[in-house]
């Protein structure tokens, strides 16, 4: 895994080494752990670990754990699993925003000694009222002029539980006249009497995610913090704390542009509801944009990195085409995936001049170019193709069809020619009889008569049958959360359907997560969970062409 970008960020890093102000680069990828990752934090992933990669350097994985009442272990251990699926390793051991809330506590302590820090009891309905707006400065609290003495007895008050959730806060003492809404004296710890997963009853005062971050960084020796562009108002306050506090080292704050991608939502919380409220399966549904999500729907990891490096990074937010996501995982299956034969609407074809036991193995290449082995297949007097590729009429349009009289080949296989075909009383072709032409396994016919078409197939009499999940976008609208009304309202009701198909027998034996082209149909997986080889499930990754999108 190499990469190299030129984005902003990169050529920041580039010249910080130059300058000499940096000697190696460490970046982090901080997520919290409160839901799974979606394909935003792909885009942070790829940067922070990439980056790390192009410059020698190493990328932290930190979980950024400061709202435990959201937070759980199952969230941590989908993340861990995402990042490595993505093929990105941090370094060392993982780190926990949590493991450094002694510190934190200890220098909160400080700030309050250097009368920069005080306990506030305003509830939230004052405080509002007391940070004015944008365009009103705010006013001091009542409790700014508490002494260094009453402070630090209160804080440690806190901190041994004797007062309820929201009865006070401890503040930074900046400015609450400050155009930078968050310079007005922003809280750095709440009460919140919750069992933590990591830290357990040990705390019920919880640092802000302001007064953690910017510090756990430089702890870290992190020199390079890359966030969204939301917190480039936090920036101000980010380096409030590094200047006031005794840190170790002196990282910097960058912010570059979240990915919104178009037909998606990219929340967490949204992400979150879709799931509490049954529209998908879970967290992992093949429809979601997780990165589990993209896993079980065939995505491939190199797939979403060439998408992140497509994208790129600036310094604005934009709303990206689907279809580019889509572009960047057809084009890697195209190129790497297995090829096979899957039937899903069968329509019998008996080859009535071969005897009625014939069965011939016959062999096929996984892949077009690449060496991926070979596979057998049976062959045999009765088979099925799809429906669709026979026409009881031929015509121009249809040359490439199965139609009476004409000849059409069999993938891998020999030149069949349409003799008859039956009918049910509706109307449907039911069987179509033919005769196999001699000598034309990978030849063509010795009258001339050439095929202009090629159609795939299974045996009638040996096959095995899968469950097909076909999936389609799961909203309907390009930019579900935004204009009116509910991001809900723009639920795609029919997101899943299941057929069954009939397939190669070899097909049934391969691994859960095996990426398949079946051929003329569209990019299948084997389904990571449920696939198995009594009961093979496949999921519809993508369709072949443009056409034919998520
Ligand atoms: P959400 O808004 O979905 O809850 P978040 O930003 O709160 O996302 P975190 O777990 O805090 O989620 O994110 C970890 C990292 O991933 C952060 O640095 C964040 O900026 C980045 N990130 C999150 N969403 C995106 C996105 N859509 N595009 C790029 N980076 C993102
Ligand atoms: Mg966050
Ligand atoms: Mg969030």
């Amino acid at each position: 895994t190499s990469n190299t970008s030129n984005n902003f960020i990169a050529k920041i890093i580039q010249e910080d080494l130059d300058a000499g102000r940096v000697q190696s680069v460490q970046t982090r990828f901080p997520p919290e752990p409160n839901g799974y990752l979606h394909v935003g934090h792909a885009k942070s992933i790829c940067l922070n670990f990439g980056v790390a990669e192009q410059f020698d350097g190493a990328c932290n994985l930190r979980f950024d754990d400061t709202n435990p009442e959201k937070e759980s272990q199952e969230f941590i251990d989908a993340i861990k699993d995402d990042i490595t699926w993505l093929g990105y390793q941090w370094k060392g051991d993982i780190h926990y925003a949590s493991d450094y809330f002694d510190q934190l506590h200890d220098w909160a302590v400080e700030l309050i000694k250097a009368d920069k820090a005080y306990v506030c009891d305003l509830n939230a309905e004052e405080a509002r009222e007391y940070r004015g707006t944008l365009t009103e400065p705010g006013k001091n609290s009542p409790y700014r002029e508490r002494t260094v003495e009453e402070n630090l007895d209160l804080f440690a008050r806190m901190k041994e539980g004797e007062f309820d959730t929201g009865a006070k806060v401890l503040r930074a003492k900046i400015d609450m006249a400050s155009p930078n809404m968050n310079m007005r004296d922003p809280i750095i710890y709440r009460i919140r009497k919750i069992t933590h997963h990591q830290t357990g009853d040990k705390w019920c005062i919880y640092p802000t995610y302001d007064f953690t971050h910017g510090q756990s960084d430089a702890i870290e020796g992190i020199t390079h913090s890359v966030c969204t562009l939301e917190f480039e108002d936090h920036r101000p306050l980010y380096e409030w704390f590094i200047e006031n506090l005794p840190v170790p080292a002196q990282p910097k704050q960058y912010e570059f542009g979240r990915l919104n991608l178009d037909y998606t939502v990219t929340s967490k919380r949204k992400l979150k509801f879709l799931v509490d409220e049954g529209v998908v399966a879970g967290w992992d549904d093949p429809r979601m944009p997780t990165i589990s999500g993209m896993r079980r729907r065939g995505f491939t990891p190199n797939s979403i990195r060439t998408f992140c490096d497509m994208i790129g990074v600036t310094r604005s937010d934009g709303m990206v085409d689907v279809a580019m996501l889509e572009h960047a995982l057809r084009s890697d299956l195209n190129q790497n995936a297995p090829r096979a034969m899957a039937v899903l609407k069968p329509l019998k074809v008996v080859i009535e001049n071969l005897p009625e036991d014939h069965k011939e193995m016959l062999k096929a290449p996984f892949h077009p170019e690449l060496d991926l082995g070979e596979r057998e297949m049976p062959f045999t007097r009765e088979i099925f193709i799809d429906q669709d590729d026979f026409k009881e009429e031929y015509s121009k349009k249809f040359k490439k069809k199965f139609c009476p009289g004409k000849r059409i080949r069999l993938r891998f296989s020999y030149v069949i020619e349409a003799t008859d075909y039956e009918k049910d009383a509706d109307g449907n072709v039911t069987l179509v009889k033919a005769k196999l032409i001699e000598n034309t396994l990978g030849e063509n016919p010795e009258d001339g008569v050439n095929p202009k078409g090629v159609v795939h197939w299974v045996s009638a009499t040996d096959h095995k049958e899968a469950e097909l999940r076909l999936y389609e976008r799961l909203f309907t609208s390009a930019t579900p959360d935004k204009g009116e009304g509910d991001f809900m309202d723009h639920v795609n009701k029919d997101s899943l359907s299941v057929v069954t198909a009939l397939i190669e027998p070899a097909l049934a034996e391969v691994d859960a997560e095996a990426n398949f082209q079946f051929e003329r149909e569209g990019y299948y997986v084997a389904d990571r969970f449920e696939h198995t080889a009594e009961k093979p499930i496949f999921n519809l990754t993508i369709g072949l062409r443009e056409d034919k999108s998520l």
